[in-house]
């Protein structure tokens, strides 16, 4: 094992002890009181985890994407609030500084992302604009030194606690399609910024999406993300595919959880004179679900590796996502069931848990966005070849 191995060895084990041993206890606390307390916040900090993707010259831990999806199976065993609470800053509200930021705009932010002072926000979806996002209508009109942004974004998660907001406005007509979208580097206390208050959910309860409404909100030229209009959408999309690995890992890490949730109760819960694990219907859920999960993660690994090769991944994150985010789903309804009317009931997790799941099917791209990307990829090789 290379040193490096086993550094990444260490700290996995570090957050699987972490998820075990800190998070999981305080998950009721978070489902009550929709907060993450402070002394949990304090720990995701000191183990890096703000800093995952930033690169190791600019203060983070500069995982591959193999040592990210390894790391996030690890965390995701505990509710995914707490993945949620330093996702964003990782992962879409982030990438684009990395792979498109200019030096300056690197060096502005990326140690604060490192070290979780400062936590970004990713700005791409509006009311009338979701899964047909190059369809947004968020204006950036240049004026003078600088451009002036109005538009309303929805849904947006960590909205109140981000120092920073990567945001996708149009600055061009519409009629110029995506190629007319910009992305800003937007900081959260810029004058015209309101942050209406957290929706309130189905699920995820203690992470905080809100409405960032953007009026007349005017932000120096520097802010436009790698100093060049009209590369916003080809932004996002870039991060969107790394960030649907991610996702993918996420519904795998909280697969495994469910398992074992369902797996424990089986054992425990007798009926008819024995446990329910020995009913050969139980074991035939509980092998699905494990036969699925153990998919899930071969092929999360399997695309992980390759996007580090520096394959394109696109078809296969999507493919990804599409299938570990079904999967969960799919577990989550089988083990409530092994639980019985205990499932129901919410002194169980798996109550939560299937209610948190739910969200990995819609955001981050829909299962059939999912289905459409992966269809047109390929589709596009078959073309290729004949
Ligand atoms: C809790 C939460 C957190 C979020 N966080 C963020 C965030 O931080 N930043 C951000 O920008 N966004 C965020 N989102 C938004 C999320 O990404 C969108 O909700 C998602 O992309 C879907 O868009 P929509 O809700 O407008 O649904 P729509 O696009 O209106 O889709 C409605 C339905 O139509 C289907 N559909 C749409 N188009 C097609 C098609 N061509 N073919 C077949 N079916 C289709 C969809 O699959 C879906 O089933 C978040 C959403 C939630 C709920």
């Amino acid at each position: 094992m290379s040193e490096r191995e086993e550094t990444i060895e260490l700290l996995a084990d570090a957050v699987r002890r972490f998820a075990r041993e800190e998070l999981i206890p305080a998950e009721p606390i978070v489902e009550e009181t929709e907060e993450i307390p402070a002394p949990i916040v304090k720990q995701i900090k000191e183990l890096g985890l703000f800093g995952m993707t930033v690169p190791e010259e600019y203060g983070g831990l500069g995982l591959s994407m193999y040592e990210e999806v390894r790391l996030v199976f690890e965390v995701t065993y505990a509710s995914l609030v707490f993945r949620a609470y330093f996702g964003t800053t990782n992962g879409v509200g982030t990438l684009g500084i990395i792979n498109e930021g200019t030096e300056e705009q690197r060096r502005r932010y990326l140690p604060r992302i490192a070290t979780g002072e400062l936590m970004a926000s990713f700005c791409l979806t509006e009311p009338d604009s979701g899964s047909d996002a190059a369809s947004l209508t968020t204006k950036a009109v240049r004026e003078g030194d600088g451009y002036v942004i109005s538009g309303t974004k929805r849904f947006i998660t960590n909205a109140v606690h981000a120092g920073l907001f990567t945001v996708f406005a149009r600055t061009a007509p519409k009629d110029a399609g995506s190629a007319g979208i910009s992305a800003f580097l937007v900081d959260s206390d810029t004058p015209g910024i309101f942050i209406a208050p957290p929706y309130r959910k189905m699920g995820f309860h203690g992470s905080h999406e809100s409405d960032v409404i953007f009026e007349n909100c005017r932000v120096p030229a520097s802010a436009l993300l790698g100093g060049r209009e009209g590369g916003g959408f080809k932004s996002a999309m870039k991060s969107l595919d790394h960030a649907r690995l991610h996702m993918a890992a996420v519904a795998t890490g909280t697969c495994f959880r469910m398992i074992d949730e369902g797996s424990r109760y089986a054992l425990e819960r007798r009926q008819f004179g024995r446990p329910i694990a020995d009913f050969q219907l139980i074991q035939a859920m509980l092998a699905d679900s494990q036969a699925e999960a153990y998919a899930a993660r071969a092929m999360v690994e399997k695309a992980a590796m390759d996007k580090d090769r520096g394959v394109n991944v696109t078809m296969e994150s999507a493919c990804c996502k599409y299938f570990a985010t079904e999967a969960a789903g799919r577990i989550a309804d089988r083990m409530l069931q092994i639980h019985g009317g205990s499932g129901y009931i919410k002194e169980y997790p798996i109550e939560r848990l299937y209610r948190d799941v739910r969200l990995l099917r819609l955001f981050e791209g829909t299962s059939q966005i999912q289905q459409i990307i992966i269809a047109r990829e390929l589709l596009k090789q078959q073309r290729a070849r004949a």
